[in-house]
């Protein structure tokens, strides 16, 4: 079928207007009109190549909220007129140890990415999201609990569940000490769900100017890292630190913010590695971990809790043709604190 949509006709070329294809309905497959695409900084590396090598064109968008409009014959999971959500992969093989437990991002075979990336066929490039119609099997999506707004949900489908797994896997809670670095996408999430789970909560960000917002939402202690100094006093008192920023830093500075038996857990993919002492790990026993999003089963259960505890991202919306504008922001962090296009604008 023909949609409409955005994409990136090539490396680091400005995202424009475009018509493609998507697969007609299988048995098993739903289409869904999209209410709202989120940006993700990840559309950005890869848009932009900063992850090597990528596929173009390029329709971006991994943070899909959308209302379902017809279903294959197969479908038992969803009916015409549900909201449904997709986020970062659209397929893996299902036979694996991980896909059988519910972790199809770590599929052995590599679960197939929503873009950027081609289908099981081997061939089909897949197209994601900043478009106006989705194609998915059914087992890919996800229930949107009613109550939420569609705009405040979209960014949950990849920001959301990458912050919730980690910090359901390291067990923050009540008593735990979580500081999130970076206020972006997935920090102001990463914020939201350690408040509701009940820890103890620090930002790291080197934006003064988000203050009163991370204050807002649930943070107890909000830390500028521009001046180092201000790191000092916290030296071996986090549970858990999860990294969300997308530019390069100096990680010992906050290794050295774990506590005995703590975890620093790296999100943010910016592209180039980070130099670990390895004193600084060996000292407290220190573990450096990483989390990638999330798979089907957490995904939902993610969303049933925002949908309990009225949790959605903070979101500016915008016309499919601010795209550019948008991303130029986001690498500013001048962005409070998801970017979703309005999909009806495509
Ligand atoms: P984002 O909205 O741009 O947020 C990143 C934040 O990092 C910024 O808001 C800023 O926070 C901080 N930052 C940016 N540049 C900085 C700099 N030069 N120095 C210090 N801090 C800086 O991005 P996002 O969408 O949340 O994504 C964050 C990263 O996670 C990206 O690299 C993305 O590719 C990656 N990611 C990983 C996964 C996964 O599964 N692990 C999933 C999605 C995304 P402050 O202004 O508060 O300092
Ligand atoms: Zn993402
Ligand atoms: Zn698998």
């Amino acid at each position: 079928m023909k949609v409409r949509g955005y994409a990136a006709l090539k490396a680091k070329a400005p995202l424009t207007s475009w018509e493609f294809e998507r697969r007609e309905l299988g048995a098993h497959d739903v289409a869904l009109d999209i209410s709202y695409a989120g940006i993700c900084h990840s559309d950005i590396h890869q848009a932009r190549e900063e992850w090597g090598p990528a596929i173009f064109p390029m329709v971006p968008g991994h943070e899909i909220a959308g209302v379902v409009t017809s279903v294959g014959a197969k479908v038992s999971k969803f009916k015409v007129g549900d909201k449904i959500g997709v986020g970062v992969f659209v397929d893996s093989c299902r036979n694996c140890q991980a896909c059988k437990d519910g972790l199809q991002q770590y599929c052995v075979e590599g679960m197939t990415g929503t873009y950027n990336q081609l289908e099981r066929d081997g061939k089909t490039p897949a197209m994601g999201g900043y478009s106006n119609v989705f194609v998915i099997n059914e087992d890919y999506a996800v229930t949107i609990p009613n109550n939420l707004p569609m705009e405040g949900v979209a960014p949950l489908l990849c920001a959301g569940i990458t912050l919730y797994s980690p910090l359901k896997n390291w067990k923050a809670g009540p008593g735990k000490k979580v500081g999130v670095m970076g206020l972006g996408g997935l920090g102001h999430m990463g914020v939201k769900f350690a408040h509701a789970l009940g820890a103890e909560v620090t930002v790291f960000s080197h934006s003064e100017s988000k203050r009163a917002d991370a204050l807002a939402m649930g943070t107890d202690h909000f830390v500028v890292t521009k001046d180092p100094a201000n790191l000092t006093p916290l030296k071996s008192s986090f549970d858990l630190i999860l990294n969300t920023v997308s530019a390069e830093l100096d990680i010992n500075l906050y290794l050295d913010l774990i506590k005995l038996d703590g975890t620093l857990v790296v999100i943010g993919l910016p592209g180039k590695p980070y130099a670990v002492e390895a004193g600084g790990l060996l000292a407290k026993r220190r573990s450096l971990a990483g989390s990638m999003i999330g798979g089907i089963p957490q995904l939902q259960e993610m969303l049933n809790f925002c949908g309990e505890k009225n949790i959605v991202s903070d979101v500016e919306v915008i016309k499919a043709d601010y795209i550019n504008k948008a991303y130029d922001r986001t690498v500013a962090s001048d962005v409070k604190y998801r970017f979703v296009i309005d999909a009806s604008t495509f």
